[in-house]
């Protein structure tokens, strides 16, 4: 079931639907609602700092400033419960299980805070607060081998926990991402601290508190604060590993600051995924399902479509048929009912995406549709489609991570492909055909972690890997491969006993 609901998380189909999503009223809370961290299955901390919702600029929450005692203190809790919870696999599965259907029984309260602090529509929530059970639920229940024979009576590897992960999220996904990193580290025998983006912290805050008492103290810690938080995390001395997502810049600062100890470390960075048009795609038929790709979350995804690629016979009937698309889209808060893409999430991104805009316009490109959008307050883009952006632009060369898409018209399939190759970025990549079979063996040649035919950023669950290559990430989440990324592996030679 979760399949057909992850979907709908990561490739907009939920908003293809009429988005009823349920009469939540955030905008109107007159008070502040405060949230704790928490250290050792206990609430700690003092709620200090504001929360904003996006789309009115106001705070309508406050969260901890997590102090260095207070990180001591969840390190430290983290340390003590690890080792009994890595004893007992099927008290761990159990207690997954448990925490899944908390996250379910939750869904409507945790999909109101999202909206509110991420900005996106109330359904989109719901989605992602389904796919955060799911992904819980799936490593509660996935087999894993305890060990596994190479040679017969001989040789065989098994696996241990590293110890304390230190998982630190951005704040496009902040509770699903979160999940992707700390339901694999639990279920592989390790305790986490885990801290959200100080830009949306509320939501993994409030998980924290309604899985005390779900999962042993000290297995799950959360901690909120800002990004000298994360540094502190990633330099403490019981960190064993690192997980993160988020940008490039920080994955670099975090690869450098495990290097001292050789912490493992585990890097989920940004993208700049290309989707490149054949010339035999029919504009209008493939227009929802590319625009979807690149606009799903107000393109605040890792792995959105980020540039397109038409041949130059086509570029005028695409550029129309996603006009037409974009221009259907309603915008606004995201806990409006019918709203499709609310705002994006904080100050700096918004500025940086309209830079980005503004650079490429005054370059000389043309804005289809998009731009500026009629709301008073609230960081609000309209879908942006641009074309004549000229080479060399930051919006085709960089990730925008924003609703502002970029079509570039091509003649030599060969070049373009090279050029992809070339990037610094290797998240994904799509190829549109009507033959998929000439699709693929175009996708085949892309260098990325992820490559899709006739769709973008698609992810069909828990059970399959996602990766990226070069500055988009090392390592793999998701699936029992990236389980095994929460856990040394370990060769033994039995030399006669039982294997
Ligand atoms: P960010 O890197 O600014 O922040 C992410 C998290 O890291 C936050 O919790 C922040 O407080 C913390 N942080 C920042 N600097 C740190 C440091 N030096 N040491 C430790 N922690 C630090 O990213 P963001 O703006 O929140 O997220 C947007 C970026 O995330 C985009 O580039 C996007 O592509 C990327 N992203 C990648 C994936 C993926 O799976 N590949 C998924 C979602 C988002």
């Amino acid at each position: 079931m979760f399949v057909i609901e992850l979907e709908l998380v990561f490739t907009g189909q939920a908003r293809r639907r009429p988005c009823a999503g349920p009469n939540l009223e955030v905008s109107t809370m007159a008070q502040l609602q405060r949230f704790s961290m928490t250290i050792n299955g206990r609430s700690s901390g003092t709620a200090t700092v504001p929360v904003l919702d996006p789309a009115t600029e106001l705070p309508w929450a406050e969260v901890p400033e997590c102090t260095a005692s207070e990180l001591d203190a969840a390190f430290r809790a983290a340390v003590g419960a690890q080792a009994g919870w890595a004893a007992d696999d099927r008290a761990r599965r159990e207690a997954l299980r448990k925490a899944a259907d908390v996250v379910t029984g939750a869904t409507e309260e945790l999909a109101r805070l999202l909206s509110a602090e991420q900005g996106k529509s109330v359904a989109d929530a719901i989605g992602e607060v389904q796919g955060t059970a799911a992904w819980i639920g799936f490593y509660a229940d996935v087999e894993v081998p305890d060990l596994e024979v190479v040679v017969e009576k001989s040789v065989g590897t098994a696996r241990f926990p590293l110890g304390v992960v230190a998982a630190i999220t951005p704040w496009n996904y902040p509770l699903i991402l979160s999940a992707w990193k700390f339901a694999p580290a639990l279920r592989a025998g390790n305790s986490v601290v885990l801290k959200p983006s100080p830009y949306t912290p509320a939501t993994v805050l409030r998980l924290g508190e309604l899985l005390q008492g779900i999962l042993p103290p000290g297995v799950f810690n959360v901690v909120s604060g800002g990004d000298e938080v994360g540094v502190a995390m990633t330099k403490h001395p019981d960190t064993a590993m690192v997980t993160f997502t988020g940008s490039i810049a920080a994955g670099k600062a975090i690869a450098a600051a495990v290097a001292d100890d050789l912490k493992r470390v585990k890097l989920e960075l940004g993208g700049n995924d290309p989707a490149i048009l054949l010339e035999d795609v029919d504009p209008v038929a493939i227009a929802e399902d590319l625009f979807w790709g690149a606009f799903t979350n107000n393109g605040q995804v890792c792995g959105a479509a980020k540039r397109v690629y038409v041949p130059e016979s086509l570029h005028d009937a695409v550029c129309d048929a996603l006009v037409a698309v974009a221009e259907r889209i309603r915008v606004g808060a995201g806990t409006e009912e019918g709203v499709q893409l609310g705002p994006i999430n904080n100050r700096p991104q918004y500025e940086r995406v309209r830079k980005l805009l503004n650079s490429a316009v005054s370059a000389g490109a043309t804005v289809r549709t998009g731009g500026a959008a009629e709301q008073e307050r609230g960081y609000f883009l309209r879908p942006t489609i641009l074309t004549d952006v000229p080479a060399g632009q930051p919006i085709i060369d960089e990730e925008q991570f924003g609703p502002v898409l970029p079509l570039i018209p091509y003649s030599d399939l060969d070049a373009v492909v090279r050029e992809i190759n070339a990037s610094k970025y290797g998240l994904g990549g799509s190829v549109w055909s009507a033959d998929p079979n000439r699709a693929l063996a175009i996708g085949r040649r892309l260098r990325v972690g992820m490559v899709y035919i006739n769709g973008h950023a698609i992810n069909h669950g828990p059970h399959v890997p996602f990766a990226g290559a070069r500055w988009s990430g090392i390592g793999v989440e998701n699936s029992i491969e990236g389980l095994k990324e929460y856990s040394q592996l370990q060769v033994i030679y039995a030399n006669g006993a039982d294997l």
